[in-house]
């Protein structure tokens, strides 16, 4: 009884002793401890995540389950980015408000080793996202040098997640008998096709600002059907309505793919990140074009 009785008190020093610590790192944390961050779209939120961690707020402004290339500002997205230190956008030509509503945005899509002229979705090469992701982490270095050590960490585990993607892609796309992605969507997976040597089919244009007329649908079953295309792949934010018009006419499944920009409510409530999506298309497109491998 006397042993508990000290073991007890031994116990309440030592978490009195433990609060009193906890509450001396509390009072030396710096206020305003998280840099506050706004973001265009989930690409850059998704790679935040990934660098920054938890050393910064994110808000994120196109909202989840909006499609990103009609995305117009409005003033609840002034509001929000009044509210933050830096605001990080992809580029001018995809995202043509952010300097519009604040002249000292960065723009992540600097010196890309790899840009097509028509297809301003720069981050579907992995070389391309590792850059984004290191000039977002250099900004944010300049004017946190206190996160300078954890960033650099976080940034080398995000390029190492890089390679594997890339020896994943490039030890499986070689193998597809099939060469070419048909997409009821939009002008979004040239990088991919570029990187690993396929082909990209895609229904609409890069900035989806047009339907496609009744003669390129047109075109497109006749391709499908006489290169006898099995699976044909379509994308979340469009009317489903098309592609399966497309499907039901060639007879071909549809398999989904996911541009990382257009995010639905539920893929944001999980957490999914660029890593996992970039993964989940691999696995369709590994299927729909019937590719072995590892
Ligand atoms: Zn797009």
């Amino acid at each position: 009884m006397k042993y508990c009785l000290k073991k007890t008190a031994i116990l309440s020093v030592c978490v009195a002793v433990f609060l009193t610590a906890c509450a001396k790192k509390e009072e030396q944390k710096p206020l305003n401890h998280k840099l506050n961050i706004a973001v265009s779209s989930y690409v850059p939120y998704t790679f935040a995540k990934s660098v920054l961690g938890n050393l910064a707020n994110l808000t994120l402004l196109i909202p989840p389950g909006t499609e990103a290339h009609a995305f117009e500002p409005s003033p609840k997205t002034i509001k929000e980015l009044k509210q933050s230190q830096i605001f990080f956008y992809i580029s001018n030509f995809l995202e043509p408000w952010a300097l519009k509503l604040d002249k000292k945005a960065v723009m992540l899509a600097e010196g890309l080793p790899k840009v097509l002229p028509n297809d301003p979705h720069f981050w579907m090469s992995f070389d391309n996202a590792e850059v984004m992701a290191r000039n977002m982490a250099d900004y944010v270095i300049k004017i946190r040098p206190d996160f300078e050590m954890q960033i650099k960490q976080n940034l080398f585990t995000f390029s190492k997640e890089m390679e594997n993607l890339k020896h994943l892609y490039s030890s499986i796309l070689p193998s597809c008998k099939e060469r070419t992605i048909y997409h009821v969507g939009h002008l979004a997976f040239g990088y991919i096709a570029l990187d690993y040597g396929l082909n990209f089919k895609a229904l609409f244009s890069s900035d989806m600002d047009q339907e496609p007329s009744a003669k390129e649908i047109a075109e497109l079953v006749k391709a499908i059907k006489e290169n006898g295309v099995k699976y044909i792949f379509s994308e979340e934010q469009l009317n489903p309505a098309l592609a399966e018009t497309i499907a039901k006419e060639t007879d071909a499944k549809i398999l989904m793919l996911n541009t990382v920009e257009d995010i639905t409510k539920q893929e944001f409530a999980e957490g999914k990140t660029y890593q996992n999506l970039m993964l989940e298309n691999l696995k369709n497109i590994a299927i729909g074009l019937y590719c072995e491998g590892e």
